[in-house]
């Protein structure tokens, strides 16, 4: 046993089972898909207890939050080679420590944002992977660059020096049904692979799947899903 908490111990296997199953059922190679553990709102213990167990990438959405947590972990637990992504909303006057702290960015949707994280990536630290936030669904009031955008976003922050831009991401508008997630997942594959094929041929993360839709995700292309709930349990609202 790898972990004191018993529980989040279980819900990993779980969800380590539900992913190879999906990756199975799409003739993928197993391994194909990292799950990213969404723990925002679940303190620096559960972080811990996934990580005995093997857990390396977590995912947060609130800074302050996210900064507190992992100096705890770090206390804690100075060894551990995690792996940390900020999923949240920017703001820009809060790039300098996302760049300092963070190891990948995966909601990047503004060329402004992306220069300042790459200006402000310290030298001794490899460049910061990101991915170009997606708004699939045209949903006037979510975050993400508009699919006809991404293009331009993408040759531009390409360009900028201490960042490495690795592919898209996604958070489609949920539904009650998560086999209507198809169209725009499969519409995300697609632009995945126009862009690969249209000079980004090094683009290796398509991240998209959370707890409710992550196999109609693997079963689309995804090579990254980013699961809370079916880890950690319900979040406080
Ligand atoms: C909260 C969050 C998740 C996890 O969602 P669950 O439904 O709890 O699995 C994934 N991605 C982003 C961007 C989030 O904000």
């Amino acid at each position: 046993m790898c972990s004191s908490d018993k529980h989040l111990q279980a819900n990993l296997t779980s969800l380590t089972e539900r992913i190879s199953a999906a990756v199975r059922r799409a003739s993928r190679p197993s391994g194909s898909v990292t799950l990213v553990a969404v723990s925002k709102t679940f303190g620096p213990e559960a972080v811990l207890a996934l990580a005995r167990c093997g857990q390396r990438d977590f995912g947060e959405n609130y800074l302050q939050e996210a900064l507190a947590k992992m100096d705890a972990v770090g206390a804690a637990a100075p060894r551990l080679p995690l792996s940390w992504h900020f999923i949240g909303p920017i703001q820009s006057n809060k790039t300098r420590q996302i760049a300092e702290r963070f190891d990948w960015v995966q909601s990047v949707e503004r060329l402004k944002v992306a220069e300042r994280l790459s200006a402000q990536r310290p030298a001794q630290l490899p460049p910061l992977n990101v991915l170009l936030q997606v708004n699939i669904s045209g949903e006037a009031a979510k975050s993400g660059v508009a699919p006809d955008e991404v293009p331009a976003l993408a040759h531009a922050v390409a360009a900028l020096p201490r960042l490495r831009l690795r592919g898209l991401m996604a958070i489609p508008e949920p539904r009650d049904d998560p086999g209507e997630q198809r169209p725009p997942l499969a519409a995300m594959k697609e632009l995945f692979d126009a862009q690969r094929a249209a000079g980004f041929a090094d683009w290796d993360t398509l991240s998209m799947g959370m707890s409710a839709d992550l196999e109609v995700a693997i079963e689309q292309g995804a090579t990254m899903v980013r699961v809370g709930t079916a880890l950690f349990g319900e979040r406080a609202k």
